[in-house]
């Protein structure tokens, strides 16, 4: 496959873009380098090069677009909202509707913020629940990813309770050192962390249903036991479902079937994105109706934005959602998913290759190694070389994957049996190459 007119492209990029792109993410860093591939265009389940090379798609733009590129209900929301002023300044009836829906979906938000992305989400919530608790640090748990804001791109010290040191240059340590890591997943270090630090705690934050260090469902019982501990320290419970919400069914993690007491691991506050804005930017953070009182024009925690809860992105987001309530749509993208896991991991053994599948409904992630992934060490521990010579094959034989061993696969609605057939096929060969040396 050839891609001369994106190494062209990455080169001028390089001169003028820092690092040739705008999210660290889209490089290749991760999987030895070079050249991302520049897409001119996506439809459906499928890309398009500048090369006028064709991919399935199993990134979906890292989450939001689950109807597939270009979606005529999205589109057509989205041309009607630039008709009537993408960015009006002042309130609208659309953003009622959505903060409406997402209420009548997400019951354990009361009340409810636009703002116009993950990170901006995030940040807002850690800002409400130290307004709220008069407390000023944050728990966090190792690989869940919940945006760049300086508080969140902090790693676990060198203990399981440590206080944390930057994941990133420019964050001071003032600010690391109010923020605390523990392993996902064990509710001993967070036991520990709360002992030692529970009264200075404003809130713990977690992804209930991981998806940054490939997809982890939590053991059964560590949500409500953090639920527990996090309230017995007067601190609130924060959920990031960025990517879960809309993701596994129509409704977010905290109401997902496969926690048997929803009542249990009710969050305080939860911080949303992708999906809800059906490939347009947004964000969306809300809660407790007494927590979020503390926020501008009502309460004194300030948060606002010029493009918050604008038309474009809001009916876009309203149109997703519209897609995805009809009957089945999940249920197809979940027996697509299986389809694929199976093949996968059958295609795996058959040429001796290790690889750990989670599947969560229409969502994967492929993890090359021999033992369960269920934290972010054993994520850690999947074997990154593999995973690289795997993306490269699959690029090379149409197959689009996110270019990172920890991010997942998603299906989305646009996905057919056919596409499927041919994503197997890919990986069989791409096995049977890895497993010649
Ligand atoms: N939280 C989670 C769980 C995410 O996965 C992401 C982005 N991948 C974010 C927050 C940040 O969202 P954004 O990139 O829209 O700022």
């Amino acid at each position: 496959m050839q891609r001369i007119r994106s190494e062209q492209l990455y080169e001028e990029a390089q001169e003028h873009i820092v690092g040739g792109v705008n999210s660290p993410s889209r490089s290749f860093k991760a999987v030895g380098g070079g050249a991302p591939v520049f897409m001119q265009k996506g439809q459906g389940a499928h890309f398009w090069d500048v090369d006028g090379n064709k991919y399935i798609d199993y990134l979906a733009a890292f989450g939001p677009i689950i109807t597939g590129h270009a979606h005529p209900v999205v589109t057509e929301a989205i041309v009607q909202a630039a008709h009537n002023g993408t960015l009006l300044g002042t309130a609208t009836e659309h953003e009622i509707k959505l903060a409406k829906e997402l209420k009548a979906a997400i019951p354990s938000m009361d009340k409810v913020r636009f703002v116009n992305s993950g990170t901006e989400a995030v940040m807002s919530t850690i800002r409400v629940a130290r307004a709220f608790t008069g407390r000023n640090k944050i728990i966090k748990f190792a690989g869940c990813y919940h945006g760049h804001a300086d508080l969140v791109l902090v790693a676990a010290g060198s203990g399981p309770s440590t206080l944390g040191i930057p994941d990133s240059a420019g964050i001071p340590p003032s600010i690391a050192s109010e923020v605390i890591t523990v392993p996902f997943n064990e509710l001993d270090g967070l036991r520990l962390a709360l002992e030692r630090w529970g009264n200075e705690v404003a809130a713990v934050m977690v992804e209930p249903i991981v998806g940054n260090f490939g997809m982890v469902m939590p053991k059964p019982g560590f949500l409500e036991g953090l639920c527990k501990l996090t309230r017995d320290a007067g601190a609130l419970v924060i959920y990031d479902e960025v990517i879960s919400a809309f993701r596994f069914h129509y409704g977010s993690a905290q109401t997902f079937h496969a926690f048997p007491d929803q009542s249990l691991i009710r969050p305080d506050l939860t911080a949303l994105g992708k999906i809800i804005g059906g490939g347009m930017p947004i964000g969306a953070y809300g809660g407790r109706a007494d927590v979020m009182a503390m926020v501008a024009p009502l309460g004194p925690a300030y948060q606002a934005g010029t493009m918050a809860g604008n038309p474009a992105s809001v009916l876009a987001g309203l149109a997703c959602l519209e897609v995805l309530k009809q009957p089945g749509v999940y249920e197809q993208m979940e027996r697509l998913a299986v389809k694929l896991v199976d093949g996968l991991q059958q295609s795996a053994v058959r040429h001796g290759v290790s690889l750990t599948i989670n599947r969560i409904a229409g969502a994967f992630s492929t993890h090359f190694c021999n033992h369960p992934v269920t934290n972010y060490e054993e994520a850690q521990g999947a074997n990154s070389e593999l995973f690289a010579k795997f993306f490269r094959l699959m690029l090379e034989r149409g197959v689009y994957l996110a270019p990172s061993k920890y991010e997942a696969w998603f299906l989305t609605t646009a996905h057919t049996d056919a596409e499927i057939d041919e994503t197997l096929l890919a990986a069989d060969e791409s096995f049977l190459e890895m497993s010649k040396n």
